[in-house]
């Protein structure tokens, strides 16, 4: 069934980057096994994969160098490609430098981002500071024409691959979360000390924290004017909200696609299972779980293509479709009975990865709390 929101274009990439996800990527990975961490040059390969459908440059308009899609093709290339790839839902450095950086940090990065020579994360979370971004307390350093980098990052997807990171960082202690400030750093992990974190789900993925001591970066890497930081994290956070929803909602359709299949081949009690009205109500309320959270994603994506503000909208779909992507993604292992947690079929995966999501870019408690203060004026955080 069409989403409304989409037209007859978006239906045509979507149809395009399933074709490049099913006969390129998935069999790269399943050769190389989907339980350990991706190097780098696996993780290029794959980008570089979809590069024909407009991945990784799509949003960025094509003055930048990118493929100046709309952000509702964007929500189409995150469903498909993430549920294989989670990356590509946490990929947005290209798109907040195309957004917030000067015409001199656009050339110098840009290029090496869209053509997948470097690779690039966010670092905000630090092992102290998660949901209370205001508190950072790494610190940068003015010193000449340069800022001295000191603190440790956690978290960081791809911490240990990434060329590039947009860390933030307080210039300004005193001032707290005013005078927070976003740094481009390139990062010479010879001179870092990181360590990864072993997941639930998303193991190709290695999450790290990463230590920066003294650490040296011109002062023309800086992101805006010192001390707008946080109000320029924002500003770009709705994006990677609604790309957390589309990658939710990619997982539950996999997990659905799934357990109807499964449903329809299992015998027992000499019918197949999916012939009982308990598993078909299952079914019935996972599709609808996942059609609910897609129509809540795609109203953000549209949004933010008429260039209007959707920071509530934003927080709805993130909660409710990634809390949605567990129920879904286990009501699938379910249907498939013991199989269902073996690693003979997608579905422990896909739970495993949907597990992942209810965090990143604001937790589940956050997002019901921004949704809260919107409808009922009063601020649960101060
Ligand atoms: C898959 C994944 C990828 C990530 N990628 C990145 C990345 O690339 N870069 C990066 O910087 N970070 C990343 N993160 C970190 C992520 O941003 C943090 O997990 C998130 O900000 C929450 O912080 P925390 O986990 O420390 O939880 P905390 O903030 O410590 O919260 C712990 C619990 O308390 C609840 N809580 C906190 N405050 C309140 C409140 N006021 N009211 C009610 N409940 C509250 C939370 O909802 C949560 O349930 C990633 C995390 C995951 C899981």
């Amino acid at each position: 069934m069409p989403d409304v929101l989409l037209s007859p274009a978006h239906e045509d990439l979507r149809r395009r980057v399933r074709d490049v996800r099913d006969r390129e990527m998935v069999p790269f990975i399943a050769r190389r096994g989907w339980d350990r961490a991706l190097s780098a040059g696996e993780l290029k390969a794959l980008l570089r994969m979809t590069q024909p459908v407009g991945y990784p440059s799509a949003v960025v308009p094509k003055d930048d160098g990118g493929a100046g899609l709309d952000y509702l093709s964007l929500g189409v290339l995150v469903e498909e490609l993430a549920p294989v790839l989670g990356f590509v839902a946490a990929h947005v450095v290209p798109r907040q430098i195309a957004m917030l950086g000067s015409p001199a940090q656009k050339r110098r990065y840009l290029p090496a981002l869209l053509s997948v020579e470097h690779l690039s994360t966010t670092a905000i979370t630090e092992p102290g500071v998660g949901s209370d971004a205001g508190a950072i307390a790494m610190t940068a350093r003015r010193a000449g024409d340069r800022y001295v980098l000191d603190g440790t990052k956690a978290w960081l997807t791809i911490g240990t691959l990434a060329e590039v990171v947009t860390v933030l960082v307080s210039t300004d202690p005193a001032r707290g979360s005013r005078g927070l400030s976003r740094i481009i750093v390139d990062m010479d992990h010879a001179r870092l000390a990181s360590t990864t974190y072993t997941t639930l789900g998303d193991r190709l993925l290695p999450f790290a924290e990463v230590t920066f001591s003294g650490y040296e970066v011109p002062v023309e890497n800086r992101l805006g004017e010192e001390g707008e930081g946080l109000r320029m994290t924002l500003r770009a956070i709705q994006a990677s909200r609604a790309s957390m929803a589309s990658h939710a909602v990619g997982l539950a359709q996999a997990a659905v696609d799934a357990a109807i299949a499964y449903a329809k081949e299992r015998q027992q009690f000499g019918k197949p299972i999916g012939s009982f009205q308990l598993v078909q109500g299952s079914i019935a309320d996972m599709i609808a779980e996942t059609e609910a959270a897609r129509l809540l994603a795609n109203r953000v994506w549209t949004l933010l293509d008429r260039g209007e503000e959707c920071a509530r909208e934003a927080s709805i779909a993130k909660f409710y479709a990634t809390e949605a992507a567990v129920r879904v993604t286990s009501k699938a292992i379910q249907v498939h009975g013991a199989y269902g947690v073996s690693d003979r079929y997608p579905v422990e995966r896909l739970f495993r990865d949907a597990r992942m999501l209810t965090f990143p870019d604001g937790t589940s408690e956050v997002h019901r709390l921004l949704v809260g203060r919107a409808a009922l004026g009063l601020d649960a955080f101060r």
